[in-house]
């Protein structure tokens, strides 16, 4: 998976970072030093990195995460806020004209998924209601012309083609059949080498220059780590670029490409390709990318709601129960009732880190659920809600029926409220200092 060995290595680093409770800044540098680590394995650039680590250093160590409630979590956000900023900060669209004539340019080194993004994305603005034109410009190789064709019919898009004359010329005329057929964007899939050379180079300039693209995407492969990088640079310098396709997320890249190529070159990554099938291209959102990289979801916005939400008495009173492993359904009812006044549970599923949200997921809450999940627990005694031990199949099927549902639903509940226990327990190991966030 992507960014595997990435994400390990920062949460590991967080973990240290969790245990310890209350910080200083010797443990803020401590743990900054692995992410560094994590970063340069991960391939990504060496400027970038040390950039992206004094930046979090300098806010973790100004702010005044040292006095929060929750210093960990403080650097943590610190971290993701400053890795959306690395990639972007906000989604980069596409620039379509409103009137006229709309022209992408696909560039990009052989092998790196030109032609098969060329028709992703025909696809993808197909399904938006445009008529996109495919146009092989990449001349060279007749298996390439072929290659589009049948990615064209596959997205349903009409493939130009004048087989291997001039790229220019190939380009031009295009434009015009593009007119005469009410194709309002073009997207021209040009050669790629194996290297950046003079003459590709001279002959991309040639044709931006004979069609005016409103987008110049650079299509680069994930896997390729800093080279991709490179590669980005010098076909910036030499064409500037409005963008970047960022592809082969899918396989087990470390990072290096996502996380330097907008730092380099100061061009967003516009979409991601993650498969090889034409459905597989995702707008880049930075956000994401960066909840991924740190294997959390959106829990930032979660922590957040959490915050707002409870209230001081009652997490007290939880953090009671908690230490002294008390937690009971009667806790669990009222938390999921404060849960509850957060949004909706599918809202909230979102925001989960990775490995909560699948585990919950399985747990297969839904808003019904939340009502569903009440009524059992008010058909318990509080003797049983104190102590689920004691439910056994006369009581399930006792308080099935008090409650409305099935056997097999106070069993699910019953296995939700156990791995909630566990998750609890998982998120509030005690450091030194008394832990005031829970997440239920
Ligand atoms: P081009 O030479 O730049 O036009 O590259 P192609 O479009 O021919 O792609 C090269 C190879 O990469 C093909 O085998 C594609 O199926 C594959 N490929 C392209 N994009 C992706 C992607 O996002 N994920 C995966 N796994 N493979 C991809």
């Amino acid at each position: 998976m992507a960014f595997e060995g990435l994400s390990e290595k920062l949460s590991a680093a967080f973990k240290r970072l969790k245990q310890k409770g209350k910080l200083d800044e010797k443990d803020v540098k401590t743990a900054m030093r692995e992410v560094r680590l994590a970063l340069l394995e991960a391939d990504v650039n060496y400027k970038v990195t040390k950039q992206f680590v004094s930046a979090v250093t300098e806010r973790a160590v100004g702010a005044a995460v040292f006095e929060s409630l929750t210093p960990a979590q403080q650097v943590i956000k610190i971290v993701h806020e400053e890795l959306i900023n690395l990639m972007g900060s906000e989604v980069s669209r596409l620039q379509i004209p409103s009137k006229g004539q709309c022209v992408i340019m696909m560039c990009g080194l052989q092998g790196s998924g030109k032609t098969t993004h060329s028709g992703k994305l025909a696809k993808l603005l197909k399904g938006q209601g445009h008529r996109p034109l495919l146009v092989a410009c990449d001349v060279y190789r007749p298996a390439a012309i072929k290659q589009l064709q049948v990615v064209g019919e596959q997205a349903g898009v009409p493939v130009f083609e004048m087989g291997q004359i001039d790229p220019v010329e190939i380009a031009k005329k295009a434009l015009a059949h593009a007119r005469d057929y009410g194709n309002d964007i073009v997207i021209l899939d040009t050669a790629g080498r194996l290297h950046i050379d003079e003459q590709l180079m001279g002959e991309l300039e040639n044709i931006k220059s004979a069609v005016d693209p409103s987008e110049i995407l650079l299509v680069i492969d994930a896997m390729t780590g800093q080279d991709a990088v490179n590669v980005a640079q010098s076909f910036n310098d030499l064409l500037e670029i409005t963008g970047v396709v960022l592809t082969k997320l899918d396989g087990d890249t470390r990072g290096g490409a996502a996380l330097s190529v907008k730092a380099v070159t100061g061009k967003p990554i516009k979409f991601s390709g993650t498969g090889e099938k034409l459905d597989d291209l995702e707008p880049f959102y930075p956000d994401r990318m960066a909840s991924r990289i740190l294997g959390m979801g959106d829990v930032l916005t979660f922590i957040e709601k959490a915050q707002e939400q409870f209230d001081e008495k009652q997490q007290q009173k939880m953090e009671e129960k908690l230490r002294q492993n008390k937690f009971d359904l009667q806790d669990m009812l009222e938390q999921l009732e404060q849960i509850n006044k957060m949004g909706s549970m599918q809202q909230i599923m979102g925001m989960m880190p990775g490995g909560m949200g699948a585990q919950m997921k399985d747990a297969d809450i839904d808003e019904r659920q939340i009502d569903r999940t009440r009524a059992i627990i008010l058909s318990m005694t509080p003797q049983e809600r104190a102590k689920p031990k004691l439910i056994n199949p006369a009581r399930k099927r006792r308080i099935a029926a008090g409650s409305g549902t099935k056997v097999e639903d106070v069993n699910r509940l019953l296995k939700q409220f156990e791995q909630m226990s566990k998750l609890i327990r998982q998120f509030t190991r005690p450091g030194k200092r008394r832990r005031r966030f829970m997440p239920f």
